[in-house]
């Protein structure tokens, strides 16, 4: 059974072929700058060249039109004939307090789909367009929903309720939802494997830390508690979002800089963390470690705030579980970045934390252990792979079809 995994975004559209029988990529590739000058599609095949053509792709429809194309080119393409993509699963950034697993996608899920837009208006619509193009040029094939924030529907109500008027959660859904989820699921079931162990009898933290970060207590298989919330700006700072602010901080701000609540938003979702707090230098971690390591201040503080956030959600979720047995990094920084690791995870020896300056530095590009043999809990570094996650979803929906 071969699953394509589409990511459709507002200017871009990710996409993988897996072959399900081993989990096997076929194929992966980026269409970018949908719509805008410049656009292009880069198409790798796995043991075959790379293909990479600027072409003009003034919407979503050439988009997907041009993937499926790739799939079948004589020279690049993985597939003979369009019959044999069994499935597609699309990545849904927002599936609500409805979907707490990942769907088969119907005339009444597009319509929830579409109410959720004003949870999610940057993400769903561009979701909900690679759907229907999908369905459009693949009509015989099932479409799967694979939801960021379905893992997280276990966190429990105390967890999830924000301190405001109940009624605003009753008549507008104001609560945490959460997002990274199917990263966060993925990383923690990997860490049992590795450990050879259930899932469901660990404690375990995951730490998805890229452009986009969160955090998520993972206790018995569970999400019970992630530090993305309502929106996607909570928790610790990030390439260019602000992380947790003092609520009272932004009345103050839109007074005194007389700004309206889009202007404001700009600032919480554009200007704020890395980019902020550097005053300019680079939404880009790898940027600030390097002028960090130079001795310039204002990248220093901002990475002094990210780490000092990382060990206060950790303690936090350490306190909430009773307890830790795994500690995970992933994403761009989590993977790639020992100094973070090293940083975030100095002084925690109270939690039983302590990685191994060598395995830190050695862990590059596959799942390792990088805590010393002595230390209570395991650090590991396990890169992530949403895209797989999704594929097995798929499967294990339509092969159930029929
Ligand atoms: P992602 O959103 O998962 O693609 O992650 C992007 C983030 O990962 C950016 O902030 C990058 O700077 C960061 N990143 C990627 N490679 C490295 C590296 N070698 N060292 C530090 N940060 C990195």
């Amino acid at each position: 059974m071969k699953v394509l995994v589409v990511n459709s975004g507002s200017s871009s559209i990710k996409y993988r072929l897996f072959d399900m029988t081993d989990e096997s990529l076929l194929a992966k590739g980026l269409v970018e700058r949908i719509g805008i000058s410049g656009s292009l599609i880069t198409h790798y095949p796995t043991g075959k060249d790379i293909m990479k053509k600027e072409i003009d792709i003034p919407d979503h429809r050439r988009g997907i039109e041009l993937v499926v194309d790739a799939l079948l080119n004589n020279n690049h393409g993985v597939i003979k004939d369009i019959s044999e993509i069994s499935a597609v699963g699309h990545r849904v950034v927002h599936g609500g307090e409805k979907y707490s697993g990942s769907v088969l996608i119907n005339q009444d899920i597009m319509e929830t789909l579409n109410k959720y837009i004003e949870l999610a208006p940057l993400h769903n619509p561009p979701n909900i367009l690679g759907i229907k193009v999908c369905q459009e040029l693949l009509p015989d094939t099932p479409q799967v929903g694979v939801f960021d924030t379905a893992f997280h529907q276990t966190i429990p109500e105390k967890a999830y309720l924000y301190g405001l008027p109940y009624h605003y959660y009753e008549k507008y859904g104001v609560r945490k939802y959460g997002f990274h989820g199917t990263s966060h699921k993925y990383v923690a079931i990997k860490a049992a494997e590795m450990l050879g162990k259930e899932l469901e009898e660990l404690k375990v933290i995951t730490c998805h830390l890229g452009n986009g970060s969160s955090l998520t207590a993972v206790k018995n298989g569970k999400s019970i508690d992630t530090s993305l919330g309502f929106g996607t700006i909570s928790g610790v700072i990030m390439g260019t979002r602000c992380g947790d602010v003092d609520p009272a901080v932004i009345p103050f701000l839109m007074k005194k800089e007389g700004l309206n609540s889009e202007e404001m938003n700009n600032i919480l979702y554009k200007k704020s963390g890395f980019i902020g707090l550097s005053e300019g230098i680079s939404s880009d971690k790898r940027d600030l470690e390097e002028k960090a390591s130079k001795g310039d201040k204002k990248a220093k503080r901002a990475l002094d705030v990210l780490h000092y956030g990382l060990k206060k959600y950790i303690g936090a979720y350490t306190a909430v579980m009773n307890g830790l047995d795994v500690l995970v990094f992933t994403a761009g920084i989590g993977e790639n970045s020992p100094k973070l690791r090293k940083n975030v995870c100095a002084d925690l020896t109270c939690f039983g934390i302590e990685i191994d300056d060598n395995k830190n530095n050695n862990a590059k590009g596959s799942k390792t252990v990088i805590s010393t043999d002595n230390s209570k809990v395991k650090v590991m570094v396990i890169p992530t792979n949403e895209e797989l996650m999704i594929a097995r979803d798929t499967m294990e929906i339509c092969s159930k079809l029929k």
